[in-house]
């Protein structure tokens, strides 16, 4: 059985589903189509309600979404609780502001004779989602909130381990009003995806995931010359130049790795540390990640989730592996392992070469690429020294050196002094190996709108 909830706190089996049908499938896609022609007609008014309505079930139930987060994939109940509003705060925002960022725009040409020009955006029809498991809610607010506010409908293919996130994400939206067929969560096969991004009626496609199911699913949405975007993985680096404040960015450092099991596209998965701080910032990271405690995610005090599965621990050790044999230094922070569940230890890889394949690499879990850059000109060379381009940060006691650097990091959001953020009302993309597009606010809302020029011309003007 392909979907399935395994507890990863104690890789018990819990409940499987079946693939959906092609009937089932192609029922879907008849029923959203539908829903789509009465859907585009309807106010932004009336899709605000429906939008609002989610997210006050979102935070009416929130322990009850929560606690599917984490019996699914494993998080901490706290970060599970702040996922829940996060994506109530998604689907708020746009109930608030798909109008404006909608509204058609005036043209200021340059003669009249170019007659009274406006740009409106107008909705597509289907669009599919693919979506991860690392944060089961939020990827699927930060497509549907957008796009059934533009006037989209949407049919879903989540991760295989979250099925019941993706069914509770579907009783969602029909308790939240939305009408039959605007938004359908299916259990499909690979093959069947390829067939839903081919079907006629399907005008784009959404990814969040790896690389490799970016680059199969954009081939598809390419060969059928279908409108898609990619939120891939990534290799944050987290730049600590000389001045930062050492303490403070410690802490940061330790979150930054270690939330959500270090399972985060936007993981600081590099620390890249100028000389003059290098050792001192090691030997406090080192005690900072040794303070963590790995253990039931239900349990308040529990800093240090499980991964998502037994499959992503067996992964991540062998990846490490690799990096050792390519000369890298592994040290394993000795936290007491729970006696079962999908557990990993953290580790700290440094002396990690140039031709060391694992630079390359996304680690999905608590490992840490540590590097000593010379100086803030060699922490940027290391930092662009990545096949990816997702987020990133710099840490320094001056606003605007941090400013000037980031500005130097070749990825699609950059934060100074603080890990990667995740909001409702700031955009999220990247460049590079790590995809294309944005999400959120005014730049995701229109990736999937048609902004169509309606001129309006004196009949005598020149051509
Ligand atoms: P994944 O294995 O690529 O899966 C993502 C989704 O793609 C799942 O629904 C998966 O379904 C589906 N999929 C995989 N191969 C497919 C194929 N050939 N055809 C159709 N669908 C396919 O990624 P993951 O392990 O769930 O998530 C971790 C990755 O996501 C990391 O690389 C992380 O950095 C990235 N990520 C990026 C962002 C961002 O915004 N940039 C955010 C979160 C995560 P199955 O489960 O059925 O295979």
């Amino acid at each position: 059985m392909a979907y399935a909830t395994i507890n990863p706190f104690t890789n018990e089996q819990i409940k499987t589903f079946p693939n959906s049908t092609d009937s089932e499938v192609d029922a879907a896609l008849d029923a959203a189509h539908a829903a789509f022609l009465s859907w585009r007609e309807t106010s932004f008014a009336e899709r605000a309600k429906i939008m609002q309505k989610a997210a006050d079930i979102l935070r009416r139930d929130s322990e009850k979404y929560s606690a599917l987060l984490t019996l699914e994939m494993g998080k901490l109940i706290s970060e599970a609780r702040a996922e829940t509003e996060l994506s109530a705060a998604i689907f708020e925002y746009y109930a608030k502001n798909a109008e404006k960022l909608l509204a058609p725009e005036s043209l200021p040409v340059a003669s009249k004779d170019e007659g009274r020009a406006r740009i409106i955006f107008q909705p597509l029809g289907i669009l599919l989602a693919v979506e991860p498991w690392n944060f089961p809610f939020y990827q699927v607010a930060r497509i549907i909130a957008p796009q059934l506010s533009a006037g989209n409908t949407v049919v879903l293919k989540h991760a295989s381990n979250v099925p019941q996130c993706a069914e509770a994400m579907d009783r969602l939206m029909i308790e939240a009003g939305l009408p039959k067929g605007g938004f359908r969560n299916l259990y499909p096969t690979h093959d069947q995806v390829s067939r839903i991004i081919a079907d006629h009626r399907v005008r784009g496609v959404a990814l969040t995931g790896s690389e490799g199911a970016g680059a199969k699913v954009a081939s598809g949405a390419g060969a059928a010359l279908k409108k898609s975007t990619m939120e891939l993985g990534g290799s944050d680096a987290f730049i600590v130049l000389e001045d930062a404040d050492l303490e403070k960015t410690i802490k940061w450092a330790v979150f930054g790795r270690h939330w959500n099991a270090g399972q985060v596209c936007v993981s600081a998965k590099r620390m890249i540390v100028v000389d003059k701080v290098y050792d001192a910032f090691a030997k406090g990271y080192r005690e900072g990640v040794a303070k963590l405690k790995m253990g039931d995610p239900m349990d308040p005090s529990t800093t240090l989730a499980p991964l998502s599965s037994q499959g992503a621990v067996n992964d991540l050790k062998k990846q490490v592996e690799g990096a050792v044999a390519a000369g890298a230094k592994a040290e394993e922070i000795p936290l007491p392992l729970p006696n079962a569940g999908a557990f990993f230890r953290p580790v700290i890889l440094s002396d990690v070469a140039h031709d060391n394949p694992a630079r390359r690499e996304e680690f999905f879990g608590p490992v840490t690429l540590l590097f000593r850059a010379k100086d803030e000109a060699d922490a940027i060379r290391i930092a662009n020294d990545s096949p990816y381009g997702l987020g990133g940060s710099v840490f320094t006691r001056d606003e605007a050196r941090g400013e000037a650097v980031a500005a130097q990091i070749e990825t699609g959001m950059v934060y100074v002094n603080h890990p990667t953020m995740v909001k409702a009302d700031l955009p999220f993309g990247g460049v590079l190996r790590s995809g294309y597009g944005r999400e959120l606010i005014g730049l995701g809302i229109k990736e999937f709108v048609n902004a169509k020029l309606i001129d309006v011309v004196d009949i005598d003007a020149p051509f």
